[in-house]
């Protein structure tokens, strides 16, 4: 299972300095949960193709050097550099052609020359290549201006992958690049640590689901659906346990269900200061769960713990919280749990082209729209209502502009960390 040889929720806190539930720091939160989630160990053989987004699961040592041999970078004429006069043109003999996969196995005789095609294997004694372009050819002689440097153009055998080294580590999440990489090693199944199980359910009696009539007062649950794709984007096997009411022994049964089939539980909802109470009732049955206030901005009520074998992530109702939250702290605690090294979101710094008002003390994101300014550096402005219901402000930003727990109000013109929503791969 998930979690092994484990610490109770009450001893990784105490390794907090000044723990205060009611007035968690960011930093400190993900701490606790950083040191309470841990890697699931199991792991499994993936045709390749399958391991795209996949955790690797021991490193990948190269059996090989790639390329195997030196080879031409480009088409031309494979020389040796000590034939050619530095200052003036010179004349080589053609004495045959090499292509990719069709090498010349010949030692190259002095002043002579092979025409080669880029990825042809360099014939024995040639060590530079002069790019066809540049040279002219006239009776089988091919005149190669000077100015040529040692070695251009040649790609050097294992200058790719090095035999015995390690091509990918182990806790790499598996890229584009990465399944190329594996392939020119001739490797055709990948050991990847298994796929994540996570359950997931909104809890309010308000919540009706897609294809229910809306009576007075009650709404349509969004968080499942934010939920399944901030999840499937990280590649975890899916287990969405519907909207469950607001009934002690609903909450439990699903509590229940969830702990002994996954690896981990996020709720949404049932966590704020109006209904915490009932939902601690049950999980003080049930787990090792701790309720925070957390010194951020939107989304300070969280609970946090573990259910049976599963750990437990509590997220408030509110929908932009819900996705705040869960970047901010259930996403790297997935990724450490499918066994991915430990990694931190890049910032981009832009000019915010409004001023925002922040409070010292807590944690503040902001929806915002970054975009390239006329003298083009990249700017940011904010995306009209920021209220925590607000889902509107999630899907109209392309990043989260992050206000620090010390930093004050801000004024145009002044710099801030934004995380884009898009990466290139
Ligand atoms: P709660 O944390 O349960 O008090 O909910 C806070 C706010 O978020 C309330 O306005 C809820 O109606 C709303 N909310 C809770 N769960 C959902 C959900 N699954 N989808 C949309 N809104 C929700
Ligand atoms: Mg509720």
């Amino acid at each position: 299972m998930t979690i092994t040889a484990q610490q109770s929720l009450a001893e990784v806190i105490n390794c907090l300095s000044d723990y205060d539930p009611n007035a968690l720091r960011v930093s400190d939160a993900q701490q606790v949960i950083e040191q309470f989630v841990q890697p699931v160990q199991a792991i499994e053989m993936v045709a390749i193709r399958d391991a795209l987004d996949r955790i690797l699961a021991r490193d990948l040592i190269s059996s090989i050097d790639v390329p195997a041999h030196d080879n031409s970078a480009m088409d031309g004429y494979a020389v040796r550099a000590a034939d050619l006069t530095p200052d003036a043109q010179t004349q080589l003999k053609v004495i045959g052609t090499a292509t990719a996969g069709k090498p010349l196995e010949i030692e190259l005789p002095a002043e002579c020359a092979v025409r080669i095609m880029t990825g042809a294997v360099m014939p024995h004694g040639a060590d530079t290549v002069v790019v066809q372009e540049i040279t002219t050819v006239q009776d089988a002689l091919v005149c190669i201006p000077p100015g040529q440097q040692l070695g251009q153009n040649r790609r050097l055998r294992g200058e790719d992958l090095t035999r015995g080294k390690p091509a990918i580590k182990a806790g790499k999440r598996i890229t584009p690049a990465d399944l190329g990489l594996i392939a020119s090693l001739g490797i055709a199944e990948v050991p990847v640590r298994r796929r994540l199980r996570i359950a997931f359910f909104s809890t309010g009696d308000e919540l009706r689901s897609i294809g229910e009539t809306l009576e007075p007062g009650q709404i349509y649950d969004s968080n499942r659906y934010t939920l399944h794709g901030m999840l499937r984007r990280l590649g975890v096997e899916l287990i969405d346990m519907g909207v469950i009411p607001d009934r002690r022994e609903a909450l439990e049964d699903a509590m229940r269900i969830a702990g002994a089939n996954a690896d981990a539980i996020i709720s949404s909802g049932g966590v704020s200061v109006g209904e915490a109470d009932f939902t601690r009732e049950v999980m003080g049955r049930l787990g090792d769960v701790a309720f925070w206030t957390i010194g951020m901005r939107p989304g300070r009520p969280m609970a946090f713990g573990r259910v049976g074998h599963a750990c437990y992530f509590g997220l408030p109702g509110n929908p932009v919280a819900v996705m705040i939250t869960f970047y901010f702290f259930v996403r790297d605690a997935l990724l450490r749990m499918m066994g991915a090294t430990r990694s931190s979101l890049p910032y981009l710094r832009a000019t915010s082209s409004v001023p925002i008002r922040k409070r010292p003390g807590r944690t503040e994101y902001q929806r915002g729209i970054l975009s390239l300014g006329s003298d083009g550096t990249m700017q940011v402005a904010l995306t009209g209502g920021q209220g925590s219901g607000v889902l509107r402000s999630m899907s109209e930003a392309n990043c989260i502009v992050v206000l620090h727990h010390d930093q004050e109000s801000i004024s145009a013109g002044d710099k801030v960390d934004c995380l884009p929503f898009e990466g290139l791969i």
